[in-house]
């Protein structure tokens, strides 16, 4: 009779879905009670009807859906303890002990937090009533799983994050759809991708589309960088080429740290070249769409290993997300990717590319 419930939390990305279904089918498959948390940590603060029973039927044909059917919020209310107290009562209530979270590592670092705390808050809510000593007993010890949906790939730990493969299908359509009109007019397009502190999309994106240049924020170009990018232009033009895609990705910068933005390349190209340069800045578009089939069966796999995850943890286990290694599904300390995760976004805040990639590692 063991209660399980999956929410999805901070920025949606596409297979969102598929995980949410996984997690609940193999948590059926293995008897336990599986619920739906709708809006995030606000739905698991409000409780009421944020909180339902999933059945098998609830998730069937969501897996081909882009965003999140239960909703997705930031919420101000779980980072006070007030607020988590709340949610406390709210699972107790239902019996749930078990939670998968999908999102990036603020929701991750919120849910250990919560975990950490359960048992305090537990004491409180039955030094004023609100639960009982059976109840408090009973589901003394709070179990979580996180599952990473970020379409940047900016998480630490796992070689891919659910969405990223998505994203970029979305990105290399845009650019296909660009590059047609850009041939016929001899133009050049600047596409401003997402990405603060990770290239991925940006460099997979500029491979998968013969780009001509692209700035990245983890190898900022030499102050400079006027020079080399006219000059490649220059080059592929007079070699005939009849368009030039440039990409960058939102937290561009020199190696000073001066941001680099997509007008400032179309001033210069202006300028220098006189081409006729065009934006696009594809901007929630590649938030949008259906999942690729990589990310509906990423998710599938992480989902399904979330919820076996949380049914062999122990009081003592340390609390994982599920990570993909190779072309394996693994549990990795939770904890350890987060702390990795928000040092490489501090690294590269403070300039400190060199430091932000090595920390990284694999991925
Ligand atoms: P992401 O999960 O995409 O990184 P956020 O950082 O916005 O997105 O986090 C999503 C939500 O997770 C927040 O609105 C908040 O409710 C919760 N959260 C994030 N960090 C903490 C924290 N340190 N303590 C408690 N809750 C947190």
């Amino acid at each position: 009779d063991k209660g399980l419930a999956v929410f999805t939390s901070g920025g949606d990305s596409q297979g969102m879905n598929a995980a949410v279904r996984a997690c609940v089918r193999m948590a059926i498959y293995v008897g336990c009670k599986a619920y739906f948390i709708r809006e995030g940590y606000q739905g698991m603060v409000d409780g009421g009807d944020c909180i339902q029973e999933a059945t098998w039927a609830s998730v069937s044909s969501i897996i081909h859906r882009g965003g999140t059917i239960i909703g997705s919020a930031r919420c101000q209310d779980f980072r006070e303890r007030a607020g988590r107290l709340k949610a406390a009562n709210n699972l107790v209530q239902r019996g749930i002990t078990n939670l998968v979270v999908i999102g990036g590592d603020g929701s991750l670092t919120g849910a250990n937090l919560f975990r950490q705390e359960w048992s305090s808050l537990l004491d409180e809510l039955e030094k004023n009533n609100t639960i009982t000593s059976e109840q408090k007993n009973k589901y003394n010890v709070l179990h979580i799983v996180g599952l990473v949906g970020s379409i940047d790939n900016d998480f630490c730990g796992t070689d891919m994050t659910i969405g990223t493969d998505t994203a970029l299908h979305r990105i290399i359509e845009a650019i296909d759809a660009i590059a047609s009109t850009a041939y016929s007019h001899q133009r050049t397009f600047i596409m401003e991708v997402m990405g603060r502190h990770c290239g991925y999309l940006a460099i997979s994106a500029a491979i998968a589309t013969e780009a001509d240049f692209m700035f990245i924020p983890e190898e900022p170009v030499p102050v400079n960088w006027q020079d080399a990018l006219c000059t490649k232009l220059a080059q592929e033009r007079s070699a005939g080429q009849r368009l030039n895609i440039v990409i960058v990705a939102e937290g561009a910068c020199d190696r000073e740290g001066n941001p680099i933005s997509a007008e400032d390349v179309r001033k210069v190209i202006d300028a220098r070249l006189k081409h006729d340069a065009r934006i696009t800045v594809l901007g929630h578009v590649q938030r949008g769409g259906n999942p690729s089939a990589f990310d509906r069966v990423l998710a599938c796999r992480m989902g399904a290993e979330a919820t076996l995850a949380l049914m062999e943890a122990t009081p003592d286990s340390v609390p994982v997300v599920i990570s993909l290694d190779g072309n394996q599904t693994v549990r990795v300390p939770l904890m350890e990717c987060v702390e990795r995760t928000q040092a490489v976004a501090k690294a590269m805040k403070e300039h400190r590319w060199a430091d932000a990639v090595k920390l990284r590692g694999r991925s």
